[in-house]
């Protein structure tokens, strides 16, 4: 496994990981991983940390049994670990929490990020409402025509949202808006990535606000059944949600972690080795070399990248990863709804829809936690109109 100082220090994972990027933003982003060194393992932080949790996010969220599935399934018990009920609906607000404590530490008012689909950036701007901060969102020309309401969301929360007209106006080109903001503005601006990629420190330190998720489910787990799950299955984009439910389950060799990616954007599945964004990961690149656009009924699997430790855990077997269909993730989608009363985000449909064919291949003492990464209102409208088609 990996060395904790050497990830500390370079953030290798293996082969993947790292920081290739021009020497004023690397000098910029060391300085970001020493304040996140100094302030990790802080008691006073972490109390802060928490306290937002608990009564802002509204954690701990449940470890639900969802006994309807279970039964008519008929393999493993289902568990659901429930980030659809955080404030915003998504896990993404742990991460968001935990970045802008250690931006408030660091003394910095602006806050800065890109988005693409939009869940990100309205859950920055929500947190940047909260601690009055500024708060810029970068997103892509095309973007912000698809995602209307989202950009009308953060407005509401009073966020500015830039529109970035340059290349192909998508999510690539606003993480380039980003990165050049804050290297002119390095002083005062803290850039807050939504996801277990990008550049050292960020996958580390999105690890780390995340693995709340299975610290919390490995009690809940022990509690409920009296031992550990015989596998842990999360959906993966970048991958944030899903090492945040792996992280305290890595070094238990006996349960499976299982990655699940849509067959649309099959990074892992179908991946090179290879540098994007500043970071090597598998990636999914096209006849001249560039990220190759990828097309998810999910907008936040929709990544031709994904996480650096993910890349290692597939690489040296701890984790293993599979790719689900549109088709298969909007069928699970509609099952969740119906037996469970649950409606799952798109993304989290995916694992939902893997768990149920897995448990179908396990024994009835066998235990699956699916981690919900988010909750499906934000869906509803998109799938009301692909089941009319
Ligand atoms: C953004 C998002 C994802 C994908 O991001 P990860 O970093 O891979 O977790 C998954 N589920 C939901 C609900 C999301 O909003």
């Amino acid at each position: 496994m990996n060395n904790e100082n050497s990830v500390a220090e370079t953030g290798m994972f293996g082969e993947f990981g790292g920081s290739y990027l021009p020497e004023d933003l690397k000098k910029v982003l060391a300085v970001l991983a020493e304040e996140f060194e100094k302030y990790r393992d802080d008691p006073d932080f972490n109390e802060e940390f928490r306290y937002y949790l608990k009564e802002y996010v509204g954690r701990e969220n449940p470890l639900t049994f969802a006994k309807n599935l279970t039964d008519k399934v008929g393999g493993a018990k289902i568990y659901l670990k429930r980030e659809d009920l955080n404030h915003t609906g998504a896990h993404k607000i742990n991460n968001v929490i935990g970045q802008i404590l250690l931006a408030k530490r660091m003394g910095v008012k602006r806050v800065i990020a890109e988005t693409g689909a939009g869940q990100h950036g309205v859950a920055t701007a929500t947190a940047c409402a909260m601690f009055g901060m500024e708060c810029i969102i970068y997103m892509g020309k095309v973007d912000i025509k698809r995602q209307a309401l989202n950009v009308f969301r953060m407005e509401l929360l009073g966020a500015e949202v830039v529109s970035v007209d340059k290349g192909q106006g998508r999510l690539k080109d606003a993480v380039d808006a980003a990165l050049n903001d804050l290297v002119e503005n390095f002083e005062n601006t803290f850039y807050l990535l939504g996801s277990a990629v990008g550049p050292h420190p960020f996958p580390t330190m999105v690890k780390h606000f995340q693995s709340v998720i299975s610290e919390e489910s490995k009690r809940q787990i022990i509690d409920k059944e009296g031992k550990l799950p015989t596998a842990v299955v999360a959906c993966v984009g970048g991958g944030s949600n899903a090492i945040g439910a792996f992280a305290h389950y890595i070094e238990e060799t006996d349960v499976r972690l299982i990655g699940v990616e849509p067959a649309e954007a099959a990074t892992m599945s179908e991946g090179v080795p290879a540098v994007i964004h500043g970071f090597r990961c598998l990636t999914l690149l096209d006849e001249h070399g560039e990220p190759q656009p990828t097309n998810s009924i999910a907008a936040g699997l929709d990544y031709p990248g994904v996480g650096p430790e993910h890349s290692h855990l597939k690489t040296i077997g701890r984790a293993e990863y599979v790719a689900v269909t549109g088709e298969e993730s909007l069928e699970a989608f509609q099952e969740l709804s119906r037996v469970e009363g649950i409606i799952p985000a798109l993304e989290s449909s995916h694992a939902i829809a893997h768990a149920i064919n897995l448990a179908k291949t396990l024994a009835k003492d066998d235990v699956i936690i699916v981690n919900l990464s988010g909750r499906g209102d934000k869906d509803v409208d998109q799938v009301f109109q692909m089941l009319k088609e």
